[in-house]
């Protein structure tokens, strides 16, 4: 995956503005934020998407730094964590992410039920 782009900046190769530099997980600033806070978190190995993840503990540490990362950026107000998988789910980049997104309040995103 020489030309991933979130496997270059896993590797130093390329360049971005990171927040958490761990030994599975990445997190860094979305080039194109869609809110004040909007962070990605990345597995450092190249999994193309959800659809692919199969490994219960770096599925936890994803979530986790998602976590941590929103705590760190001070999103007590709330924040939201969405992952976009496939064609169907409008995926850019082909390397899994986990966007972490708030700093506003965001518009509901699923039809209200009842
Ligand atoms: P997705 O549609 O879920 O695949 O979203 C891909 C996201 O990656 C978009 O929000 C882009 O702005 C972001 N992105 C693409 N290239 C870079 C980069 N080099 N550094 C940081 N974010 C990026
Ligand atoms: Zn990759």
């Amino acid at each position: 995956m020489a030309a991933c782009i979130f496997c270059r900046i896993a590797r130093g190769e390329a360049p971005a503005r990171v927040v958490h530099d761990g030994e599975r997980v990445l997190a860094f600033h979305d080039i194109r934020p869609l809110a004040p806070t909007h962070l990605l978190v990345t597995p450092r190995e190249h999994v193309a998407s959800l659809w692919e993840l199969d490994d219960p503990q770096l599925a936890g540490e994803l979530l986790s730094v998602a976590a941590r990362v929103a705590r760190e950026a001070g999103l007590e107000r709330g924040f939201r964590v969405i992952t976009n998988a496939r064609e169907h789910g409008g995926q850019e980049v082909d390397h899994l992410h986990l966007h972490v997104l708030g700093g506003r309040r965001l518009g509901a995103m699923l039809p209200r039920l009842f």
